[in-house]
């Protein structure tokens, strides 16, 4: 397992957008951290950049020890939850979750323990022979959660992975990811605009705003009514 180590990082866009500008912050191993705050502030950049899916301008990204800046996404042993859930839709559940494995020449049985696994704990064992369009959308949000966990990642980043989901289904939802975090430990980093599930799910608030940290701490401290 791994903590995050973000040092003054920063992305200016092309046409010289500052989208984010000199985040310093420490993301202790297995802790939950949510980054919020109103569209537009720069989370998802900031987390993009994490996941190596965005250029870094400058300042650093330490994922352990390792500065992984220059690194590919497949190399920086994190694996990304999105709000499409990017499932393949000509793929049944099973290849969808064992697609990254394949790719990384992991041996079949191996693969096949992973994915029995991960579907169990997430209850879509009864499932794993349908195609995505088979499913509702909570059950599509669990094979995109079951993809990310057979991977073994040392980090899970979320980018509003709730957001498509009917309310009753997003407070199901984020119970579940709650307790899967809690039971895998796995260091997680999870962008939202909500503020109850940035509440209900962190151990370290962040709060965004205009491409900076405007308060960091525990929900109780940031919330905290003068
Ligand atoms: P959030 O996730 O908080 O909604 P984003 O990180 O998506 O914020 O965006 C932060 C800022 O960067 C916004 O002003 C947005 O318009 C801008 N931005 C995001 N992506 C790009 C891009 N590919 N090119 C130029 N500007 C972008
Ligand atoms: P191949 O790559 O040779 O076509 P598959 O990928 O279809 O083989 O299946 C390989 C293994 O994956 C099988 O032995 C089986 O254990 C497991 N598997 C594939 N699909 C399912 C499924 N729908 N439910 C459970 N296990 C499956």
């Amino acid at each position: 397992m791994a903590g995050v180590t973000l040092d003054t990082v920063r992305k200016i866009y092309a046409g010289n957008v500052e989208a984010v500008k000199g985040v310093s912050l420490g993301i202790e191993d297995g802790s939950f951290c949510v980054l919020v705050g109103p569209s537009g502030c720069g989370k998802s950049t900031l987390l993009r950049m994490i996941a190596g899916l965005e250029t870094i301008s400058g300042g650093e990204v330490k994922i352990g020890d390792r500065v992984v800046n220059q690194m590919e996404p497949a190399d920086r042993d994190i694996a990304m939850v999105f709000q499409n859930y990017a499932l393949y839709p000509h793929m049944s559940v099973y290849d969808n979750m064992a697609y990254g494995l394949k790719n990384r020449k992991t041996p079949k049985d191996e693969i096949d323990r992973r994915v029995k696994e991960a579907a169990r704990i997430l209850a879509i064992e009864s499932f794993l022979a349908r195609k995505p369009r088979q499913l509702s959308g909570g059950q599509r949000q669990r094979v995109a959660m079951g993809r990310a966990i057979v991977r073994k990642p040392q980090v899970f980043l979320f980018d509003e992975p709730l957001s498509n989901l009917d309310a009753k289904l997003r407070v199901q939802m984020r119970v579940e990811i709650k307790r899967l975090q809690r039971a895998l430990g796995v260091t997680s980093i999870y962008v939202t605009h909500d503020q109850v599930e940035a509440m209900t799910l962190s151990d370290k608030l962040v709060v965004m705003s205009g491409g900076q940290i405007e308060q960091v701490g525990s929900p109780a401290e940031v919330y905290r009514r003068p």
